[in-house]
């Protein structure tokens, strides 16, 4: 068989993937590096455009030039070991591609490294989890441009399609460009889930409401301008009744949250750039702080936090939606500005429409708000700040008091909303003209005499402060 493409790593995602790839057609080599997997994919899944190999020669042989791989292994050391297997045995411009989550430094190391022997590299964010692998991810390629066209087809066919018919995939730009774009996408991720488990710890702490009532109120603002996939599985999980025990599930669901990384190094990345993304920080912490779970039971039994009468008024709904749908207003903000410093940093010349564009369908973040910021962008592909785009501008000046209602509540209830309460000091910060870092300047120079710059003439100054007291 001369296949279009090799799939290397017989796991959940790569499985997934080339069944995939085969129901649109493409003919498949598949291999693991332990046998096991091999045999117990072709023995569940048998489908005539796929073929397993069991030795790394003859999956090699398989594939039509220029020859495509497409590793799907774990994110780490075993992409560099599949990488060493594949290159003593590469022709020219064949293509190896990696779909993991792999960090996007590696990336950029891998595509030097392969690059330099001849041979052309992609990093490939893949977001979608399983469901998506096997019925449309959201795909991120980044590599070399010019071999772009040779992977297209394939990755065109396989990806999700959004509503207006396109593929949920675009090229990003060159090296690591497409893990790193796929990187923020769950830090991201983090953010809006954070927002939404701070809506409901309102709705439900603050406000009173059932399970069954916050579902309801979940399910409507599915219908409006908060239209997504994390507000509809959000609605269905608090509906969703204990197979185990009386009682919702959502209930017996240990507060403690997990995290792979990616949150993290989106983080590090934006420390890093200088770039603020303190939301998505936020939602690190908190699950940070979540996973302290026995400490967070002592200090709720003592009497440590004291907390302020707090009044709810029949507007306390609205407010908590036109919140979040602030708070994610600014959540994304702080996402594509660390696209655009990441682009100028790394000369990626990213289209940052066309990456809110494939975020439409295929991936956790999908929501009808996407199509917004990428009109944003078309109108204007040099946008500095989301909320210079008229649309955003217009719904922060009118959603923005009730967020700081919902902020002055939750503080005073002693609700934490960490991610909230960020998005409002991100507003507040860029909508003020002073913000005390004059002080800053004052203290670095008294102490460190680090120099500081002055509004009312050019120049760099060092004064010799007095001690007054
Ligand atoms: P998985 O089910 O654990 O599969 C991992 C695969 O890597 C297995 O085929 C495993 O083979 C292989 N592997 C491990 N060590 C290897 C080595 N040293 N050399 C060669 N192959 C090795 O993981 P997965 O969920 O498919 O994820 C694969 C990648 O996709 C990861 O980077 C993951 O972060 C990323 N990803 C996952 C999701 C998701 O929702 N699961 C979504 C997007 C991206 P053996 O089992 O035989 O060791």
């Amino acid at each position: 068989m001369n296949a279009n493409i090799a799939v290397i790593g017989m796991g959940v995602m790569g499985s997934c993937l080339a069944l995939n790839m085969a129901n649109h057609n493409f003919k498949v080599s598949v291999y693991n590096y332990t046998p096991d997997l091999t045999d117990k994919f072709i023995k569940n899944h048998p489908h005539k455009n796929i073929t397993a190999y069991y030795d790394i020669q003859s999956l090699i042989n398989s594939v039509a030039r220029p020859r495509k791989f497409f590793i799907m292994v774990t994110a780490g050391k075993a992409v560099d070991s599949v990488i060493d297997s594949l290159l003593p045995h590469l022709d020219p411009d064949d293509i190896i591609m990696d779909g993991g989550n792999s960090f996007y430094k590696d990336t950029q190391r891998r595509y030097d490294y392969v690059t330099s022997k001849g041979f052309k590299y992609f990093g490939i964010g893949v977001s979608g989890g399983e469901e998506g692998a096997l019925n449309g991810p959201a795909l991120m390629p980044g590599g070399n441009a010019e071999s772009y066209k040779e992977i297209q087809p394939v990755m065109e066919a396989i990806a999700a399609k959004a509503d207006d018919g396109k593929p949920c995939c675009t090229y990003i730009g060159e090296d690591g460009a497409g893990h790193y774009v796929k990187m923020v996408h769950n830090g991201i991720e983090y953010a809006d889930m954070q927002l939404i488990a701070e809506a409901y710890l309102l709705l439900k702490n603050v406000g009173n409401l059932s399970n069954e009532q916050i579902s309801q109120i979940f399910h409507e603002w599915n219908q409006g301008e908060l239209s997504s996939f994390l507000i509809s599985i959000t609605a269905d999980i608090l509906k969703e009744t204990d197979d185990m025990a009386e009682g919702y599930l959502v209930d017996k669901i240990l507060d403690s949250a997990g995290q792979k990384g990616t949150g993290r190094w989106t983080s590090i990345a934006a420390l890093e750039q200088g770039v603020n993304t303190s939301i998505m920080t936020s939602a690190c912490n908190a699950r940070n702080i979540s996973s302290f779970y026995a400490k967070r039971q002592q200090f709720a039994d003592s009497d440590l936090k004291q907390t302020l009468p707090v009044e709810i008024d029949e507007n306390f709904v609205e407010d908590v939606r036109r919140s979040l749908y602030t708070a994610k207003i600014a959540a994304y903000t702080q996402g594509f500005e660390l696209y655009k410093s990441a682009s100028e940093i790394h000369n990626w010349h990213l289209d940052l429409g066309s990456v809110a564009s494939i975020f439409r369908a295929g991936c956790i973040i999908k929501a009808k708000f996407l199509n917004n910021i990428t009109n944003a962008y078309q109108k204007n592909p040099n946008l500095e700040n989301l909320l210079e785009d008229d649309f955003f501008f217009h719904k922060v000046q009118e959603n923005q008091q009730s967020l700081r209602k919902t902020i002055a509540k939750a503080v005073s209830f002693g609700v934490p909303i960490p991610a909230f309460s960020n998005a409002m000091a991100y507003i507040d910060g860029l909508c003020t003209k002073t913000v005390g870092a004059n002080l800053i300047q004052a203290q670095r120079d008294y102490f460190g005499a680090h120099t500081y710059k002055r509004i009312d003439r050019e120049g760099t100054f060092h004064h010799q402060w007095q001690k007054h007291y």
